[in-house]
Parts: structure tokens; sequence; C-alpha cells
């Protein structure tokens, strides 16, 4: 049934009832340094819908990270409240943040963070087996490297492959593990163009195939593929909506 608001016009049915893969409220994270306080976090508010495709846009030391790990768990709030995928993070037991984070949010890094002596398929298979799915873990493995285009270099070590390809084994980690919420940390920052793109191209059609995926960058080119552009400055959201100019494809960006 249509909820009605209180003068008994429908709502909107969107606004309504797609469901958060995202929510913060009132949300700080302070360091205490020193004699002093610094806040990463200050204050914000954030609500991002299932699917949409979010770009984090802000300078060094804007709190890109520090949000970015409130999403998944891996810090905690000082202040305000989290909710991941309708579940709330703030007070949640050590437990249930494990589960969250093996279950709900993948992680992409900046400097890949691939185990060495594991091949390209083993470290995805890994993943694959932690978040809980032990049979057809390789077959997973073996469909991700196939969906970012390294279906042939399965069986080759993290120091045999390239910076962009090794960038690529760690998105294919990401994405078989099935979770619904996907977020990368500068995912092209220790890259060149040419596989940046790569792996934008990679992020982007997660994203078109209806993943929640939230990717952080101090690079404003790239912040025009998303659906909605989020700038952080000094801890605080300082704008938020869709790109300025109007959206790009990853092949129309220049960086
Ligand atoms: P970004 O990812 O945008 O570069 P961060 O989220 O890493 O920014 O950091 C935001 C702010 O919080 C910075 O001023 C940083 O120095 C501070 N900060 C982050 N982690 C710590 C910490 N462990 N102790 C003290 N200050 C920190
Ligand atoms: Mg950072």
């Amino acid at each position: 049934m249509d909820q009605v608001s209180a003068l008994g016009a429908p709502m909107p049915a969107r606004a309504v009832d797609a469901p958060l893969a995202v929510k913060l409220e009132g949300v700080s994270r302070r360091y205490e340094v020193g004699s002093g306080v610094v806040y990463a976090l200050r204050d914000v508010d954030l609500k991002i819908t299932q699917g949409e495709f979010v770009v984090v846009l802000g300078p060094s030391g804007s709190g890109k990270t520090t949000l970015l790990n409130m999403i998944g768990a891996l810090d905690t709030a000082s202040e305000g409240r989290v909710t991941i995928a309708g579940r709330s993070i703030t007070g949640a037991s050590r437990s249930d943040l494990f589960a969250l984070r093996r279950n709900t949010v993948s992680f992409i890094f900046q400097t890949f963070n691939l185990f060495p002596t594991l091949t390209a398929v083993e470290n995805v298979q890994c993943a694959v087996e932690i978040a809980g799915n032990k049979r057809g873990a390789k077959a997973r493995a073996e469909a991700a490297l196939t969906r970012v285009g390294l279906a042939d270099r399965s069986v080759h070590y993290p120091a045999e492959l390239s910076g962009g390809e090794q960038q690529r084994v760690a998105i294919a980690r990401a994405l078989a593990t099935g979770n619904p919420i996907l977020v990368a940390d500068e995912p092209t920052g220790d890259l060149d163009y040419r596989t940046g793109v790569q792996v934008l191209e990679v992020l982007q059609s997660q994203a078109r195939a209806g993943h929640t995926v939230i990717v952080v960058t101090h690079n404003r080119e790239i912040s025009r593929i998303a659906d909605r552009v989020i700038e952080l400055s000094s801890g605080q959201i300082v704008s938020d909506g869709p790109p300025l100019g109007g959206r790009a494809d990853v092949a129309e960006l220049r960086w």
C-alpha cells in the first residue's frame, strides 16, 4: 500500500521505499592529540540508497578514509549513529561487526593488499572462503577474475602482475564475496592513467549491475563518473549532488 503523508497526498515512492545502504546521523570521529582534539569527521549526516554510485571527493586530510572506515565498520563513531544495510553499528558486538565486514561491505584499498605468496585465484578464493562460502569458492574466484579481464592471469603471483592487474585482482576479491556494498579508497591513486581507467570501468559496471559503490578520491575528474558526488572539507560535507557539468563515461575522463 502507498504511504500517505499527513496531508493525505501519496508520498513519492522512491523517497519512501528505496532501502538505504548507509545512514549516518550526527556522526563525529574525534582523536585526542597531545592536549588537543582533532575532528576527522564532525557532525556528518548522510544517506546513501542501495544501488547508488557515489564518489567522495576532498583534499588530503578532509576525512575521506575516516568516512569509509565508518561505512565498512572498521572504525566506530565518537558520537552519532551509523546504520549499514539496515543494521545499527552503534553498540554492536564485536561478532556482529565481524559479520558485517564479512558479508556486507567489501573494501578495495589504494595499495591492493594482496597476499604475496598466493596466486591471483588463491587470493580471491581465500576471501570467498573467509566470507563463509567454502563450496564453489574456486569457481567463484575464477568467475570474478574473468569479470575483471584476468582469466589468463589466475595462476600468477602478485609480483608477476602490473599495478593495474593487481588492483583488478583486489577488485575481483571484493566482487567474488557477493557483498552488496563496495567501497574503494583511492583505488587508482597508485596507477597510471590507462590502468586507472580499467579499474574505474570495473567499478562503473558493478554500479550499473545494481551494487552500492562508494569510491573515495581527491581527483575531481574521476568524480564525473558518479551519480552523486559528496565533497568533504575538514571533516564536514560541504556539497552533495550530481557531478558538476553532468555525468561522464570513464572513456571521457582525462587526468
Ligand atoms: P583523508 O583520507 O581525506 O586524507 P583521513 O580520514 O585519513 O583523511 O584523516 C582526516 C583527519 O583526521 C586528518 O586531519 C588526520 O590527520 C586525522 N587523523 C586520522 N587518523 C588519525 C589518528 N589515528 N590520530 C590522529 N589524527 C588522525
Ligand atoms: Mg585517505
